[in-house]
């Protein structure tokens, strides 16, 4: 069989991604990364900040403290302003809103999911994105533009950093410490710490030895490479940079490494998915065309389509949609035989988008051999796709050199660069584009302890396993809510998750305000009952990321979704549309199922009941 016969036998394909899968397991699985404190916690560090605050410990007391002040934060600040509830407040450590587009602000730096579904609330802020992919800029813009609108800026304490937060049994408040000793008491906590707000390090022997300069792709330096988010990295000119990853920071950034750098080596371990970028300018005549609604509209179109539900049209149109098309089409030829297996179509249609993708590395890559270590041999969704178009013949340039480690990783960094396969790189400069803690527990995530009712910690309540209603609840843990997708759901689309999120909380929020409700504690049976349900369906959602047994990535817990904690952790096994569609119900029906309220007295300030 020549190579083109074999990429087209499934057998064959199955084979070869179960060796690529093999060689990258590691029994140390989340482990493998370092935890960024101590010698390491100055990769944290805002670069970004202009002028330090400086302000006294703030003592007071709120109806609702919001953790973070990014997407989850902005959302639900908004949901909850459309709910009437005016006395709140945001904590976000960073200098101004945006989150993940605060913090990652590297050059190339963009949305790949399409801006007018990725951007939320667009119609009723009035903004329409100036192109398709919005640019990290105008989403850290937007962002601002939206603490602006809802005025979420009164009250919001920045560079401000949670430290932990107790439950106050006696007064039914939260105590929330933060590391300029506020202390602040709340009614209600909301907790919008964002999926990927950790940065992670790799666990490469001597990692701390490296004596020129580093830094993390969430905090660029550009006092070090010159330039800004539109490049021109000037100060590398007589430098020699390494880049270490592949993921999706890694694609947008090396091209801009590639044109700056005297030269520029990227460390692989895998490689990306990365298919065409594609990005316009924003028509006006189709902006004006719209009609009210057409923002959900779109999110739910895309997400019906990712989701791997036909849809009439599909109204995005991008790599995204287009593997869940090639898959209709199988369908459609399939079923005009008439024999249907519906896993089987799904992976020769997967096969089909990948071979296009490896096609797509020899059409831009001039060397042979340089292209097929480039091609990546998994399952679309197996890892995150990208999609650019100058990251590949980036490698074409004489400056740039891929060292491959044939999915070992990094052998030894020294104090002078990086050792592959017995060769030592010097390097004047080390760029960790190495992604964010997923799997590792909730509480290392968020940076604080939260000590719930009864003295217990959540750490402890969740050593076992997280337990939750909706993933937002849990029980011993009255009035404090998260936003996460274990136990959710998970949408490629993630401020979709968001938006339904925040419309499900402030609706709770809002009642308790509006009654008088003190507390709102889960019960135990219906705690019970959601962690059931997760455990059942929790690999059926490994399925929808790319599967138990893909190539490791943090869509499939480093390769060890089938432990048990890892599939409690897991999102919800129905997928995102069910899903919000139990919470629509749940709504709908009024009952607030499963919740215990207390009821205030005066004494504690509630509200008057109506
Ligand atoms: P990722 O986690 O996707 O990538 C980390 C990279 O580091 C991987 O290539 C990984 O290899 C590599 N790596 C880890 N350890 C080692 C090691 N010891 N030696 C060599 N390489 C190593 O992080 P990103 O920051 O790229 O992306 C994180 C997420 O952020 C994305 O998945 C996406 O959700 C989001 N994002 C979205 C963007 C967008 O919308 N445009 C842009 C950027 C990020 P391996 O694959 O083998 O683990």
């Amino acid at each position: 069989m020549n190579p083109k016969e074999a990429l087209l036998d499934p057998d064959v394909m199955r084979e070869r991604y179960r060796v690529e899968r093999d060689k990258r397991l590691r029994v140390d699985g989340n482990d493998q990364y370092v935890d960024v404190v101590g010698p390491f916690a100055h990769y944290t560090d805002d670069p970004y900040i202009e002028s330090g605050i400086d302000r006294p410990p703030l003592v007071d007391e709120v109806d609702v403290v919001i953790i973070g002040g990014g997407f989850g934060g902005l959302q639900m600040g908004a949901r909850l302003r459309d709910a009437g509830v005016e006395d709140l407040r945001i904590i976000e450590k960073g200098g101004d809103f945006g989150g993940t587009w605060y913090w990652n602000r590297y050059p190339g730096a963009q949305c790949d999911i399409e801006s007018y579904i990725y951007l939320p609330l667009l119609e009723e802020v009035g903004y329409m994105p100036r192109e398709k992919y919005s640019h990290a800029r105008e989403i850290l813009d937007y962002s601002q533009r939206l603490g602006r609108h809802y005025r979420l800026y009164d009250g919001a304490l920045f560079q401000t950093e949670v430290t932990g937060m107790s439950w106050d049994d006696q007064l039914s408040r939260w105590i929330v410490d933060t590391n300029r000793g506020d202390s602040l008491r709340a009614r209600f906590v909301a907790m919008a710490n964002g999926p990927l707000n950790r940065p992670k390090l790799p666990g490469i022997p001597g990692l701390g030895d490296f004596a020129g300069h580093s830094f993390h792709t969430s905090r660029w330096d550009y006092e070090y490479t010159g330039g800004g988010p539109d490049g021109d990295l000037d100060r590398l000119a007589d430098k020699r940079v390494a880049v270490i990853g592949t993921g999706a920071s890694a694609i947008q950034c090396v091209p801009f490494l590639g044109e700056a750098a005297e030269h520029l080596y990227v460390f692989q371990r895998t490689p990306s998915s990365v298919d065409v970028r594609g990005n316009q300018p924003t028509e006006p005549g189709w902006a004006a065309g719209l009609d009210p609604g057409w923002q959900k509209q779109r999110m739910e179109n895309f997400n019906g389509l990712v989701s791997g539900l036909p849809q009439p049209e599909d109204l995005v149109d991008d790599g995204w949609t287009d593997l869940i098309g090639k898959m209709i089409r199988r369908f459609r030829e399939a079923s005009a035989d008439g024999s249907v297996d519906i896993p089987e179509v799904m992976e020769l249609a997967n096969f089909d988008k990948m071979n296009e993708i490896r096609s797509r590395v020899d059409d831009l890559v001039e060397d042979p051999e340089v292209a097929e270590k480039l091609k990546p041999y998994y399952q679309m969704f197996c890892k995150r796709p990208t999609f650019n178009d100058e990251y590949l013949p980036t490698f074409n340039r004489p400056n740039v050199e891929l060292v491959d480690t044939d999915g070992k990783g990094v052998d030894r960094i020294t104090e002078r660069g990086l050792v592959v396969a017995g060769v030592e790189h010097e390097v004047d400069c080390m760029i960790f584009a190495t992604g964010f803690e997923v799997g590792t527990p909730y509480v290392r995530r968020a940076g604080y302890e939260i000590l719930g009712s009864r003295g217990r910690t959540l750490s402890e309540k969740w050593t076992d396993g997280m337990a939750t209603l909706h993933g937002m609840q849990s029980r011993g843990f009255p009035n404090c809510f998260f936003m996460q997708i274990s136990q959710t759901a998970f949408t490629a689309n993630f401020p979709h998750l968001l938006e339904e999120l925040t419309t499900h909380l402030s609706h709770i929020i809002g009642h308790a305000l509006d009654r008088g409700i003190s507390t709102i504690e889960v019960s135990q049976d219906a705690e019970d009952a959601w962690v059931a349900t997760i455990r059942e369906k929790g690999l059926g959602a490994m399925g929808a990321l790319g599967g138990a047994d893909c190539t490791p990535g943090y869509y499939n817990n480093e390769g060890q979704a089938r432990e048990p904690g890892s599939i409690q952790a897991a999102p919800y096994g129905g997928g995102s549309i069910e899903f919000f569609r139990i919470l629509q119900q749940w709504r709908d029906d009024g009952d607030f199922a499963g919740l215990e309220f207390t009821h205030s007295s005066t004494k504690d300030g509630g509200r008057p009941p109506e």
